[in-house]
């Protein structure tokens, strides 16, 4: 059977003075010991909300990124059937009451300062205020106890990121998120000794399974440093007060990368050269994914880093965890693809047309081609990538048709989930990342071309800051390339005409832009991701 949650594994294993959470701002520290007791007194907390009859419930939880968060968070998934929900703080109002509404949620837990932005969408839910709940006498908490009190009944409902759509719930039981969290610990081979730098929002698979369950689950320490700010997380990272923990995992988004970089940028050469050769001293381990990483992001950070530790690309989504990641061994890296299925998770990719299965993989065990094998490393074979095994989640939540819609069931019974994401697997078995169907595979003259390879070289020509590539429709192609370029401050704005001539050393003809559009700023959701259906609707009313 399966360990159970992450903390009490971790108190099992007799770290009951070790740190768990340290907030930075404060430089409080919570032990695993106190954690483990302040769950269980939140259970019983928890544990009278809603209605007795009523066989499942779900709990709403807001907080800032704090130890109170993940008390409230574990204590409810370790309720039987019960399904913790975390909320974004940063959401509107609509974005939230749609998430209560539709998660069905019985109550809501929040810490003081959302009391205000709550109190209106409550409704008829209770409404309880962290600080005001007078708990139970702290009790000495037998492991066993708490450990058989985690049930698969409970678990989460993560909301997508709303980057293609409406966000949908994902729901994702216990022992998923004990098969994903372990999956990570074995190919990352995260430890007690970690100290794991959180700077992501706790309403999404990234900052809840990556930065939090996964270091918990072994007895590491979480530091929160929240909200992002490049400042104090470069601060951290160069371990420049010695009063605060040395970092040595980080995790986030590219955006969080490019503002690293920028401000790197603004040092002097000396306080250049001091947090260059400070970086790699105690962190050995910087990993980046939620969106593609172009290659000058990553050179910004090898610069910063001084090359060491390389940025380690991985490839997730909130329905699956983590999917594939490039090895630990950064010689093995290669920059752009996004590594091998990661240990128990069963990948295959499928042709589009004629729903062939070309490659499947199953992570760290064996790999098969059933369509011709590319002759060499840089030939890809394009498909879309489907998902199985223990790491899947099981339904999107009260959508029926939806979670049907996206699964499919091979000849022996297997169902696999069909991500709507296109990747190239190359003759070594690497996956590169080609974009989602929906919105970054431009089908342009019959060609199928990928908005990420042709932002990836735009984003390498000189005084380009942002960049998104988007497919208009077009009578004579289908669809035809056109971009759109926020400029680096002190650049003016690029011409057309130059944009061509320096792609076309790069690109094949079909795949340059017909249209090229510049903008102050390119609209991103929290994760730093783009809604190109909206953006281009905005950027070229006139096409639609
Ligand atoms: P929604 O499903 O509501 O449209 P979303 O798909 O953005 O939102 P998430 O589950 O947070 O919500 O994101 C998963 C998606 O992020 C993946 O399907 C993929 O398109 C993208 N993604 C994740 N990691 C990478 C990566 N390393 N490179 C490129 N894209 C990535
Ligand atoms: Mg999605």
């Amino acid at each position: 059977s399966l360990p159970a949650l992450p903390v009490i594994k971790a108190i099992a294993s007799h770290l009951p003075t070790k740190t768990a959470i340290i907030h930075n701002s404060s430089r409080k520290d919570f032990n695993y010991g106190s954690l483990l007791k302040d769950i269980a007194r939140w259970r019983s907390v928890l544990a009278t909300l809603g209605d007795a009859t009523v066989e499942s419930k779900r709990i709403a939880i807001m907080g800032e990124n704090s130890y109170q968060f993940v008390i409230c968070l574990l204590a409810a998934v370790s309720l039987p059937d019960t399904i913790a929900v975390p909320l974004c703080p940063s959401h509107t109002a609509p974005e939230i009451t749609y998430q209560l509404n539709d998660s069905d949620c019985c109550a809501i837990v929040a810490t003081e300062r959302f009391k205000e932005k709550l109190a209106p969408l409550v409704g008829e839910r209770q409404f309880i205020i962290y600080e005001d709940v007078v708990l139970p006498e702290s009790q000495e908490v037998a492991v066993e106890e708490d450990t058989t009190g985690i049930v698969n009944s409970s678990g989460i409902i993560l909301y997508t990121s709303g980057t293609s759509g409406n966000p949908k719930g994902v729901v994702i039981p216990n022992a998923t998120l004990t098969a994903q969290s372990l999956s990570l610990i074995k190919a990352w081979e995260i430890k007690e000794t970690d100290t794991l730098l959180h700077t992501l929002p706790l309403h999404h698979i990234h900052g809840i399974l990556n930065a939090l369950l996964v270091p918990l689950f072994v007895g590491a320490t979480v530091l929160f440093q929240f909200p992002f700010a490049a400042g104090p997380v470069l601060s951290l990272l160069a371990h420049e007060d010695e009063t605060a923990p040395a970092i040595t995992i980080y995790t986030a988004v590219p955006t969080v990368y490019s503002r690293l970089s920028t401000l790197y940028r603004t040092f002097t050469p000396e306080k250049q050269a001091e947090v260059t050769a400070a970086v790699p001293k105690n962190l050995h381990l910087a990993m980046c994914g939620s969106a593609a990483l172009p290659d000058p992001l990553r050179n910004g950070w090898a610069e910063l880093s001084g090359g060491q530790p390389q940025l380690l690309e991985r490839y997730g989504m909130t329905e699956v965890g983590m999917a594939l990641s490039q090895p630990l061994s950064e010689d093995e890296r290669n920059s752009g693809s996004v590594g091998k299925p990661l240990p128990g998770v069963y990948a295959r990719l499928v042709d589009k047309d004629t729903f062939k299965v070309l490659y499947e993989s199953v992570g760290w065990e064996s790999e098969k081609w059933y369509a011709a094998e590319p002759a060499s490393e840089d030939d890809q074979v394009l498909g879309e990538i489907e998902l199985s095994g223990p790491t899947i989640f099981k339904e999107y939540w009260r959508k029926k048709e939806a979670t049907e819609e996206s699964f499919t069931t091979d000849a022996s019974g297997r169902k696999w989930f069909k991500t709507g994401d296109i990747a190239g697997v190359d003759g070594a078995g690497r996956w590169w990342i080609k974009g989602r169907e929906s919105m970054d595979i431009i089908k342009s003259g019959g060609e199928k071309i990928s908005a990420l390879e042709i932002e990836r070289e735009i984003l390498s020509l000189e005084g380009i800051l942002e960049c998104a590539v988007v497919g208009l429709p077009s009578l004579e192609w289908g669809q035809s390339v056109a971009t759109v370029l926020v400029m680096a401050d002190g650049y003016s704005p690029m011409e057309f005409a130059d944009l061509k001539a320096q792609l076309r050393l790069r690109l094949t003809g079909y795949k340059l832009p017909k249209e090229l559009k510049i903008i102050d700023q390119i609209p991103r959701n929290q994760m730093g991701k783009v809604n190109k259906k909206t953006l281009v609707k905005q950027v070229w009313p006139e096409k639609f």
